[in-house]
């Protein structure tokens, strides 16, 4: 084992950075060239086939079934013409990652000769094999089907040579058996309630779309060490390795100069990327060694998730020819800082205004204003909600270790925006305000945007943080789909938003003039929501005491954290706002509760087994040199000598027994911990005590083997070293 690590440290130092040139100069001459977009379906499409499509589009409607037949023709020749051979429905289901199942187009003709072909009922409608895709119970095996139906508003593209059809994926009985369609409908709730809102300022306003633009956090790890770590291999992390003398400390990879090879990774993705529409901006090392990050400019939040999702596929697939692997798990590493994907979210109009981007005009200041205090108010009351969007298996390491938010939601707004809302509580007591007085509230709102834009009063340490025109949920995981993060978000503002509405309504209702009206409500939100505020350090102790005493919560339990969902709260805002039925949502949590469980399944055997046969092993074969070592001293030395000595010799071999046996022993303890965990049948009982009684072994095996990695042999330690998988090149 230890050639293998020696061989692929031999391998990486003769690493080349491959040449990669871009296709021209202009990005434009081949953005989007892989992507059925509007122009390409105005080229294939007859007219009426166009015109429904685009409205299919801009109306969020199913394309008509009657022209569906012309619409797969016209993208099947275009396609074709691209060398396209297959095509596929490409779907988000409950696990990581999307899934795909590629047929061609080929078919017999009448005649039994070969012909090409793509129906407008394969376009609209396909039944794959669901019966292997996680589904929480809500699918029997036995109506193995779930059907998967074309998202219009996001286009098809071609990936090598299949047309991939981005698709909902439901099941036979109607349950959605993804992650799309149920964020589908979160950004159609919205859309509904922000518009009612905004028609209190501006009635131009019909549609009211949800934007997203996350940053992508990874690591880059060589092939051949990737390839000499079952660990990383089978879990996606590393499950022991002594922390480098030097890692991080220094900051000195942050913003750093981007070393060539993985400067060309880059480019050749980003190439690939921009084919596919993505638009790809930033680029930059992150705070970790080898660790990475990359922006697109923001989208329409479900086109910005299909176009994550892919940039990950892509991604993976490009490191490989670059002889490196990706890692997406949020925390690869212990000890250094593990990766996040942060969901810059807000709200836009069809009349081109960001919601909460606040401006020089008093009217679309109150309007911001709304929009601002009832997203504080909707984090406030549904943290836990909130939380459970984002806290996975991965996502626990990284939260609270000292370079991620704990898990405690709290929400930043900056000290301009907290004076503002200070000043409204105390202006808006019970009598009316002057005009005068409005006016001056609204206008102190449009000096705002600049300071926090220029990131002079940003607050890193927060997991929900206003960022100037945008909220950026700080606290989603590297490796998620963000669409759990969109659907949490997206539906508790809605929630809010009709609250709001009946609220204000209420007392214009009464008689109250409408800002008086908007200004009181938001006066009393601004006071109830009051707790869910901090500017101060998110990381540190001094909060934790301090969020306690305020009564939020902050849980790191992943299987409590999950439970969270079912409260009477989620209920109210998932059920209840049509985001999911509840058998849905029962189903959902249960696939939850499962992926938690077989993770740590994994972890754990993959952890028992190298324990067991790799570290004991070779801890041993040292030991024994050791102890011919002493023995030898024992034949040449007198009594006295050998004495003195031996003793530090044999204190070390005594240090490696300790160290062997206490392995040996947490993992047959461990085993049989999870022997009991696996008879359970009921799926929440079961992640309860994988969690409990599993995972508490980890950290304590892990603990031997990394003090053995400091005391045995270098030459023959079998696994890469974190110095060598952070610092090889
Ligand atoms: P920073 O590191 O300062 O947070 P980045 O440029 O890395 O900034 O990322 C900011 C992200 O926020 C980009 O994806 C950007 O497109 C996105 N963004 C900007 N404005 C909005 C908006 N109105 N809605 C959603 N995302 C936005
Ligand atoms: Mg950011």
């Amino acid at each position: 084992m230890a050639k293998l690590r020696f061989q692929a440290l031999q391998e990486v130092i003769s690493r080349q950075p491959k040449e990669v040139i871009f296709p021209s100069n202009e990005v434009s001459d081949f953005f989007c060239m892989r992507v059925f977009d509007k122009p390409k379906m105005e080229k294939f499409l007859n007219r009426e086939a166009y015109k429904s499509v685009i409205i299919a589009i801009d109306e969020g409607k199913a394309i008509d079934r009657k022209i569906a037949g012309q619409v797969a023709a016209g993208m099947k020749a275009w396609a074709v013409g691209m060398g396209a051979t297959h095509y596929t429905h490409w779907f988000h289901p409950l696990t990581d990652g999307t899934a795909e199942k590629h047929d061609g187009f080929i078919e017999f003709g009448v005649s039994g000769n070969m012909i090409e072909n793509f129906s407008g009922k394969l376009l609209a409608q396909q039944e794959p094999d669901a019966s292997s895709f996680p589904s929480g119970g809500l699918r029997n095996t036995f109506e193995a089907r779930g059907y998967t139906a074309w998202d219009v508003s996001s286009p098809a593209f071609i990936v090598d040579t299949t047309l991939c059809i981005p698709t909902v994926f439901v099941s036979y009985t109607g349950e959605a058996l993804d992650y799309k369609a149920p964020l589908l409908k979160a950004m159609n709730s919205i859309d509904k309630a922000a518009v009612d809102v905004c028609q209190y300022f501006d009635k131009n306003v019909t549609k009211v779309i949800v934007t997203l633009g996350w940053e992508q956090e990874y690591f880059l790890i060589d092939d051949a060490l990737y390839n000499s770590r079952p660990d990383l291999i089978l879990t996606g992390r590393t499950l022991m390795g002594h922390q480098s003398s030097k890692d991080q400390q220094l900051d000195d990879h942050y913003f750093g100069s981007i070393p060539e090879r993985v400067a060309s990774f880059m480019k050749d993705f980003e190439i690939e990327a921009y084919k596919l529409g993505i638009p790809v901006k930033t680029r930059h090392n992150e705070v970790a060694p080898n660790q990475f990050e990359c922006a697109p400019i923001f989208e329409e939040a479900n086109l910005s998730n299909d176009h994550n999702q892919l940039v990950m596929d892509i991604m993976k697939r490009v490191a490989q020819r670059h002889n490196f692997r990706v890692l997406f798990h949020e925390k690869p590493f212990a000890g250094i800082n593990g990766s996040g994907k942060h969901n810059n979210w807000s709200l836009a109009t069809n009349t081109g205004i960001n919601l909460l981007s606040p401006g020089k005009n008093p009217k679309g200041n109150l309007q911001f204003l709304s929009f601002l205090v009832n997203v504080v108010k909707a984090v406030y009351d549904n943290q836990d909600l909130i939380r459970a969007s984002i806290l996975t298996a991965g996502n626990s390491h990284r939260l609270g270790a000292n370079e991620a938010p704990p898990s405690i939601i709290s929400v930043f707004l900056g000290s301009q925006l907290t004076t503002i809302l200070d000043e409204i509580v105390e202006k808006v007591t019970n009598r009316k305000m002057t005009p005068d007085e409005k006016t001056e509230l609204k206008l102190g709102i449009g000096k705002i945007p600049e300071i926090l834009l220029d990131n002079t009063d940003r607050n890193r340490t927060s997991p929900f943080a206003f960022t100037g025109n945008r909220f950026e949920f700080r606290a989603v995981g590297s490796s998620a789909n963000c669409s759990n993060a969109m659907i949490a978000l997206n539906s508790v503002l809605a929630n809010q938003l009709k609250e709001f509405k009946t609220d204000v309504d209420t007392l214009i209702d009464k008689g109250t003039g409408k800002d008086e009206a908007i200004f009181q409500v938001l006066k009393k939100y601004i006071l109830v929501s009051e707790k869910i505020r901090f500017e101060g350090d998110g990381y540190s102790e001094e909060w934790k005491k301090e969020a306690e005493k305020r009564g939020l919560t902050n849980i790191i339990s992943v299987p409590v954290s999950i439970s969270k969902y079912l409260t009477k709260q989620s209920r109210k805002v998932l059920i209840g706002n049509g985001i999911f039925a509840e058998k849905e949502l029962e189903g959902r949590v249960e696939v939850e509760y499962e992926k938690f469980t077989k993770k740590m399944q994994i972890e754990a055997r993959v952890l028992g087994d190298l324990a067991i046969n790799h570290i004991v092993p070779t801890a041993i074969t040292y030991q024994n040199t050791l102890i011919r070592n002493v023995q030898g001293l024992k034949d040449i030395f007198t009594i006295s000598e050998f004495k003195e000595l031996a003793s530090v010799r044999i204190e070390h071999i005594k240090e490696i027994s300790l160290h062997v046996s206490a392995i040996k022993q947490q993992v047959k303890d461990m085993i049989d911990a999870r022997k009991k965990a696996n008879l359970i049948g009921d799926v929440k009982e079961k992640a309860f005590e994988y969690e409990k009684n599993v995972r508490f072994y980890f950290d304590k095996i892990r603990y031997h083997i990394d003090k053995l990695e400091l005391t045995v042999d270098n030459e023959i330690w079998p696994l890469p070293k974190y110095r060598e998988l952070l610092f090889s090149r």
